[in-house]
């Protein structure tokens, strides 16, 4: 690799250039979804972030040698919750959501994980983790529950940047009377009657949710591995217990080398929230817009800065790839790509950078040769654009039409005899028609040509 790669660490809180722990292996970790509700969009945003890194670093060290874990949370209080609401098995519920998450991605454009993890695949690595912890004194049993100390560990804190009694007073750290330390967090847990459980050496249980992740980063990438990303939200306190758990457990100096978080998204400069009912799931964009779409409006802010979402993000998205798409080439090759047109993704994924230098490839190709032409394709698809034929693309558009083809070209004769009778306001009315129906109409040398909006 002759480039250097930054990457902002929220760890150190700078941006730095990416050394990876071993060239040959590159390993990163990326918390998934619990799958107890159809995603949303929020959700979105780092399947196509943590996507994009691991386009950019199967470019850099080989597509081989990239591991990337995404984990699946399917026990969890919240699926608990929600299958109790929705009064199906958590079995049904889990298999349903994760079907519907697997659609999500395809929609989105993202390319598989390596590895994809389930919680509940992996109940024996928490026992054996939640037993060295207790053996080596960093966690406690009171009655069947055990709580990780985070008085024992020094560094608690670190990736948050704060102090034991700031966290206490934090809201999200839930109180109980069983904790020594208000902030010290649950690795197991008893389970109530009508609730998921494993045989444990502490009684019938399940684990805490930080634990998960935790284990299956050590089993598939080691106790010490380059990149873990996920939301901002889960800097505290998921990332900061696991980072609490696995330091401790495996007697390491590091967990992650690189911590990578991507920013919230606003719904209309609101904040997304149930209570506000302004949440709009994945599989609802589905039928309305084509996911090509989503995936450039995802990537049209830098990820650490917040997006907001709004009709006008998704216009000019869609505009901007109705364009892109005349420049179309039916051909797949990303390997070998120029590498100065990488160079604002190589610094810490500048997407805004990136798509800036996307419309200044597409004026060249528009007024260029084919190998201009190529090269823009190369560029679109580096970042999961232009993935879709063309026909796909306008097909899309057509579903959403509820006019046939010979309807189009009735309406279109019926004003151009307007036309010729000079009832301007009856070929309007037609025009207008049409444009609401989704068709666009071109009046150019005397000939009248239309094209799906
Ligand atoms: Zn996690």
């Amino acid at each position: 690799m002759s480039k250097d790669f930054l990457l902002y660490n929220n760890l150190t809180q700078s941006k730095e250039k990416f050394i990876p722990l071993d060239e040959k292996s590159i390993r990163m970790y990326v918390c998934g979804p619990t799958v107890y509700d159809d995603p949303h969009i929020g959700n979105a945003r780092p399947l196509v972030i943590f996507d994009l890194l691991f386009r950019a670093l199967r470019f850099l060290y080989g597509n081989k040698k990239v591991n990337y874990v995404r984990n699946i949370t399917d026990v969890d209080d919240k699926i608990i919750e929600s299958s109790q609401k929705k009064k199906i098995s958590i079995s049904d519920l889990t298999k349903k959501i994760l079907k519907n998450f697997h659609e999500d991605c395809d929609y989105l454009g993202c390319l598989k994980p390596t590895h994809e993890p389930k919680a509940t695949e992996h109940i024996k690595e928490m026992i054996e983790m939640t037993k060295i912890l207790l053996d080596k004194k960093f966690a406690y049993e009171k009655n069947s529950n055990i709580y990780f100390d985070v008085s024992k560990y020094s560094n608690y804190g670190q990736l948050s940047k704060k102090n034991i009694s700031e966290l206490e007073a934090g809201a999200r750290v839930e109180k109980s009377k069983n904790k020594k330390n208000q902030s010290d967090f649950v690795l197991w847990k008893p389970s109530k009657d009508n609730e998921p459980a494993w045989e444990s050496p502490w009684g019938k249980g399940r684990p805490g949710w930080h634990l998960e992740c935790s284990c299956m980063s050590k089993k598939y990438l080691g106790k010490e591995f380059d990149i873990h990303g996920g939301g901002i939200d889960l800097i505290f306190p998921h990332h900061e217990n696991e980072i609490a758990q696995s330091v401790c457990a495996n007697g390491t100096k590091y967990f992650a080398k690189y911590w990578v978080h991507n920013g919230f998204i606003t719904m209309n400069s609101e904040k997304m929230a149930k209570s506000v009912g302004n949440i709009i799931t994945i599989k609802n964009l589905r039928n309305s817009i084509n996911g090509q779409i989503v995936r450039l409006a995802l990537m049209s802010a830098h990820y650490k800065q917040p997006l907001d979402w709004n009709d006008k993000l998704i216009n000019e998205s869609k505009n901007t790839l109705d364009k892109w798409y005349e420049e179309y080439l039916n051909q797949k090759n990303n390997e070998d790509i120029d590498e100065k047109i990488l160079l604002p993704l190589l610094n810490d994924l500048n997407t805004p950078a990136y798509i800036a230098s996307l419309h200044v490839l597409y004026e060249k190709s528009k007024n260029g040769n084919n190998e201009d032409k190529k090269r823009f394709n190369q560029a679109c698809n580096f970042i999961g654009l232009l993935t879709e034929t063309k026909s796909k693309w306008d097909n899309f558009k057509k579903k959403k039409i509820n006019l046939d083809e010979t309807e189009i070209t009735t309406m279109i004769s019926k004003r151009n005899k307007a036309r010729n009778n000079k009832d301007f306001k009856l070929a309007d009315k037609i025009r207008d028609e049409l444009y609401q129906k989704g068709i666009l109409i071109e009046d150019k040398d005397d000939k009248t040509t239309w094209k799906y909006k």
